[in-house]
């Protein structure tokens, strides 16, 4: 009775609300979006993608290592495998075809004790289970021939590993979706919805109102859009957005962790490596990892650092704490040194920090990417993308072909 009340208020919120129909709506204008809405427009829809945000990729598709994983961590069968080994092939080929840039420089991952090495192998045989090719196993002295500033005791070569201009992938993918009809309206936010006659109508917003009237509740949305399909592709937001969805079964909603990874660069050497250094992974990510990008300068990180789910205003209007400790390069130094000795004291700068959408907490394995349309939650022409956490920028191309084949067709 009381659900059925806090409905009927919602819906006499919205009713002086203008209506519209759409096709199909994109939330949010990160890399995952983009792929989605280009994906979508090519196969014939016509797509409306809404970002909250005044340009396109500001959240976590900015703050990442932008690395093209080949596919070894994940468990056998799970998304993160299928896209991630999917996705780098449908990248790579993406890039070269139209001269964006990137290099499948490869990657060493490094044991730097005997103690290690079982964990190596584990990885070297699940990377092959998940279809990764060109792995080596190397000794040391192979690894460190290639790598003279490296040290370790064994290396797993991943030959097809390697970075990507993630600005210049999404530009061209949101330019391909508008050249195939795609509109796409920023500083425009989903402050939630509703269902009614079966279909969920998406209450919306311009941002600076939100800002200006956050105080309010329920908040009032300018414009009700009720599409047929929509996807909901808002990162760190999805889960706290698909909560505000009225009517919507929220038992299928997972709780969300967050998990803060921030970077340091390196100032007055010489960068040290020609390829990508990731040690053994830690509980919440891969390991303080070297990365290169295209311009050769280096970046060490991210870290991990479990922090509070951030409010839902703070959600709905992006604003995340990205500043970075200078503290923390205390333990930065101390994991680099286990595999680069010679990094001298002073030489590490703060560089930025991008947040981990998580479906685990501290502690458990990590979750798969988790992507429910109408047959988990009843809902037609719903998709919620939840847990896009890394590798979402190399999965990016293969989310989009699997999300638009399965709920486009
Ligand atoms: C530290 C770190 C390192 C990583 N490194 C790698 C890597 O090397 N390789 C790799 O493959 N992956 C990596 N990842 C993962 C990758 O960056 C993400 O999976 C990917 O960027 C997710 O893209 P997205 O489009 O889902 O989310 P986002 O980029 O966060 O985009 C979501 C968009 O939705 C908008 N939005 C949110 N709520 C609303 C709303 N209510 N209304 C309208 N718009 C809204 C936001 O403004 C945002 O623009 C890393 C992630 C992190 C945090």
């Amino acid at each position: 009775m009381r659900r059925a009340m806090a409905m009927a208020r919602r819906i006499s919120h919205c009713e002086s609300a203008p209506k519209e129909t759409a096709d199909a709506v994109v939330i949010g204008a990160g890399v995952v979006g983009i792929a989605v809405a280009r994906e979508l427009a090519i196969r014939g829809r016509d797509v409306l993608v809404l970002e909250s945000a005044p340009t396109f990729g500001t959240g976590t598709s900015s703050r990442n290592s932008e690395v093209v994983h080949a596919g070894i961590y994940y468990p056998l069968d799970s998304f993160k495998a299928k896209f991630c080994v999917r996705g780098r092939d449908l990248l790579y080929r993406y890039c070269s075809e139209r001269g964006i840039p990137h290099s499948k420089l490869g990657k060493l991952i490094v044991a730097t004790g005997t103690a290690q090495i079982p964990s190596l192998e584990k990885l070297k045989r699940r990377g092959e289970e998940n279809g990764v090719e060109g792995l080596k196993m190397l000794d040391a002295r192979e690894a460190m021939h290639m790598e003279p500033e490296l040290v370790c005791v064994k290396a797993l070569l991943s030959a097809c590993s390697g970075i990507v201009d993630s600005h210049s992938l999404m530009i061209s993918m949101l330019g391909e979706a508008e050249s195939h009809k795609t509109m796409v309206s920023f500083n425009t936010t989903i402050i939630g919805g509703h269902v009614e006659e079966g279909k969920l109508h998406l209450h919306i917003s311009e941002t600076e109102e939100i800002d200006k009237s956050v105080s309010a509740s329920p908040l009032r949305p300018q414009l009700v859009v009720i599409p047929k399909l929509i996807i909901n592709a808002a990162g760190l937001g999805a889960v706290s957005l698909a909560k505000r969805f009225h009517g919507l079964n929220h038992r299928f909603i997972p709780t969300c962790y967050c998990a803060r990874g921030c970077y340091f660069t390196m100032s007055g050497m010489k960068n040290p490596f020609r390829r990508l250094i990731y040690p053994i992974p830690e509980d919440g990510g891969l390991g303080v990892h070297v990365t290169l990008d295209l311009c050769g300068s280096v970046k060490f990180g991210p870290d991990v650092e479990w922090i509070d789910s951030p409010d839902e205003t703070s959600m709905l209007l992006g604003r995340f704490d990205y500043s970075v400790d200078p503290s923390r390069s205390a333990r930065f130094y101390s994991e680099i040194r286990k595999y680069y000795p010679n990094l001298k004291d002073g030489s590490l700068e703060p560089g930025y920090a991008g947040i981990r959408v998580k479906l685990s907490g501290p502690g458990n394995p990590p979750a798969d990417f988790l992507i429910q349309g109408e047959e988990t939650h009843g809902l037609p022409g719903l998709v919620n993308l939840f847990g896009i956490e890394s590798p979402g920028l190399t999965s990016s191309l293969a989310i989009a072909e699997y999300v638009a084949s399965k709920y486009s067709s």
